[in-house]
């Protein structure tokens, strides 16, 4: 299998998104990741959408076609793929990451400003950040 790691921001869609629709993404993501043996994280924050999607080139790219096509986010974009040996976020179909007080320092040690803006930050930043929050 040719494992991958992709990693994409974009912002909310704000018209379209409450937090009905987060429970209805993270339902169909865990039934449509687990089904593609797809892992990752999505974190949720300010205006913000990061996610990580980790599997076969195959099936993160077929995901991240209806990812692409879906109307409750816009501004994508995609910060980097790359080939990996392991996955990182290999429990989680996907894990859900709200920011909250408790992991701001996250942020502030891997942002370059105080504030969640990942549109802002290099791939390998951005990785070191969704791996300290997913702890
Ligand atoms: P359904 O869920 O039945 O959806 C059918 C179509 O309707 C799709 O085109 C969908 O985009 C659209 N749709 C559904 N609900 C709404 C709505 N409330 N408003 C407007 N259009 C709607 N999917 C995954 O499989 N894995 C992921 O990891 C994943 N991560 C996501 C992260 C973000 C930030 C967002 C915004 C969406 C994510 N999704 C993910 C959902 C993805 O965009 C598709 O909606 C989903 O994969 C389609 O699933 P489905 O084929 O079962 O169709």
């Amino acid at each position: 299998m040719n494992l991958v790691r992709f990693i994409y921001a974009s912002r909310f869609c704000d018209k379209k998104f409450d937090s009905q629709e987060l429970a209805k993404i993270n339902k169909t993501s865990q039934l449509n990741n687990k089904e593609s043996e797809i892992t990752g994280a999505l974190v949720f924050g300010e205006d913000y959408f990061l996610q990580c999607l980790e599997g076969s080139r195959e099936a993160v790219n077929k995901t991240f076609q209806r990812i692409l096509l879906d109307p409750r986010h816009e501004s994508i974009l995609i910060m980097g793929m790359t080939d990996i040996v392991s996955r990182e976020f290999s429990e989680w179909e996907m894990k859900y990451i709200f920011l909250t007080e408790k992991n701001s320092q996250a942020i502030r040690e891997f942002s370059t400003s105080a504030q969640f803006n990942p549109f802002c930050m290099p791939y390998n930043r951005v990785l070191e950040l969704l791996k300290a929050l997913s702890k």
